[in-house]
């Protein structure tokens, strides 16, 4: 027992076993890479609207600082613990190495449901965190980003907690910030778009043709919204299948994404939305399409469903949707199912807060043509060398992307000493 034990940590430790057997790695490096460098956790007292006070659990996780310094997310959801912000801290230090990018993972989150918060309490629970964050991050220690259950206005809010207390305007202390205060042009959109470059990639390596080819995307926040509408709109595929936490709608004949995307800005959710075409949430994901795109929560796609999935490409938009029991299953059907592994399918996101970061270091301001240019040619690299090494190797596209991460901070660590 450990104080991150944890399905999803143990989820990401097996991953790493993998991959650390495949690389060789010595066993006087394997747990120094694997543990986080260092984790706080945090209660935060939070006057409510009812006059009442309430407490609520926050983490952040720092994985490692051999490579500069730590960046991540920051999530609010109801079952967020220690050991899950701390899987998705080492995701993302893989997910940074194989993109490149000078940091190390970090990521962070409150234990709580935003939907059940008034504006005024979520204002109050994020200026509380960032607060008591305040000694442990900083613009070349730790940059905190957006993740599920945040969005730009948490980051603003988030900003200017820290700048209220250090005196000036900080805007590189966090990514995904309104383009008012800082923000970068594009990062709204970077998870989504990289997404859908490479499933283009993966279709034209595949000669499929967009124009004959259906969607179905799981989730429907910044990512799975922004990657529907952009498959729909820009590369022509019929969305046949989309959904959140409230619903799920499949229609053969295709969904208009536009009036989902609309619906969701007015009512919060699918609920009410095309109520004719709601299924069971459960078998979306196993339902014919050519390009399948979990963009919501974690272990999705299980032993239980890894043989029954009915798709050509699997677009890993969230993080850790496929379990290790799933990658034995999938990798058997490496044929038929070509996997765009998480860590480097959703890199988009990172590769744009990257931009963002170094434009509020420097006072630049690049434009939206700038930053998805950049982006495209990082994705495209990382791309590349994932599906050479696959090849080459005969491994699975997972292994062999984390592969490159996992190489990159190994070299590093060997190459600065045991501190790091
Ligand atoms: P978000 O909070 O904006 O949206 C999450 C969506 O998933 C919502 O529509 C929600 O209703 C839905 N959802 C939640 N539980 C669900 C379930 N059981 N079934 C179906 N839908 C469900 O979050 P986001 O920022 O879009 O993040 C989605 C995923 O992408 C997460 O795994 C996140 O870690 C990952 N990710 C996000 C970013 C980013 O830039 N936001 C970057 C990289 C990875």
């Amino acid at each position: 027992m450990h104080v991150y034990d944890d399905e999803v940590f143990k989820m990401a430790c097996d991953q790493f076993e993998v991959i650390a057997d495949y690389l060789s790695i010595d066993k006087n490096d394997r747990e120094r890479l694997m543990y986080p460098k260092r984790a706080v956790a945090v209660t935060l007292p939070v006057h409510m609207d009812d006059g009442s006070t309430k407490t609520f659990q926050g983490y952040r996780v720092q994985h490692h600082l051999t490579l500069g310094p730590t960046k991540g997310g920051t999530r609010f959801a109801p079952s967020l613990s220690l050991g899950e912000t701390a899987a998705l801290a080492m995701w993302m230090s893989w997910k940074c190495a194989l993109s490149n990018l000078p940091y190390g993972g970090a990521k962070g989150g409150v234990t709580v449901d935003p939907t059940k918060l008034s504006r005024n309490e979520l204002e109050n629970v994020s200026r509380r965190y960032m607060q008591e964050m305040i000694p442990f991050v900083g613009p070349h220690t730790d940059i905190m980003g957006p993740d599920m259950g945040t969005n730009e206005q948490i980051m603003a809010w988030f900003m200017d907690t820290y700048s209220v207390y250090m005196g000036y305007a900080v805007n590189e202390i966090v990514t995904g910030k309104p383009v008012a205060i800082g923000g970068t042009e594009g990062r709204r959109e970077a998870t989504g778009r990289g997404v859908v470059y490479l499933v283009e990639r993966a279709m034209d390596m595949l000669k499929m043709d967009p124009e004959k080819c259906t969607a179905i995307v799981q989730g429907f926040g910044n990512v799975g919204s922004v990657a529907a509408l952009s498959l729909a709109l820009k590369t022509g595929l019929k969305v046949v299948g989309i959904s959140d936490a409230f619903a799920a709608l499949y229609d053969p004949k295709g969904i208009d994404v536009k009036a989902a995307e609309q619906h969701v800005l007015k009512k919060g959710n699918l609920r009410a939305f095309c109520q004719n075409n709601h299924v069971d949430p459960n078998e979306l994901l196993t339902m014919k399409c050519d390009v399948l795109v979990p963009a919501a929560v974690d272990r999705v796609i299980n032993s239980k469903n890894a043989g029954k999935l009915h798709c050509r490409i699997l677009a890993e938009a969230a993080n850790g949707p496929t379990t290790p029991e799933a990658d034995l299953i999938l990798e058997k059907r490496w044929d038929e199912i070509f996997v765009i592994p998480d860590i480097l399918c959703n890199a988009g996101g990172v590769i744009v807060s990257y931009f963002e970061w170094v434009q509020g270091l420097q006072s630049f301001l690049w434009s939206e043509t700038e930053v998805t240019d950049k982006l495209f040619r990082i994705l495209e690299h990382s791309f590349t060398q994932v599906i050479r090494r696959a090849k080459e190797h005969k491994i699975a596209h997972r292994t062999a992307a984390m592969a490159i991460g996992v190489e990159r901070v190994l070299r590093a660590k060997k190459t600065r000493g045991l501190f790091p």
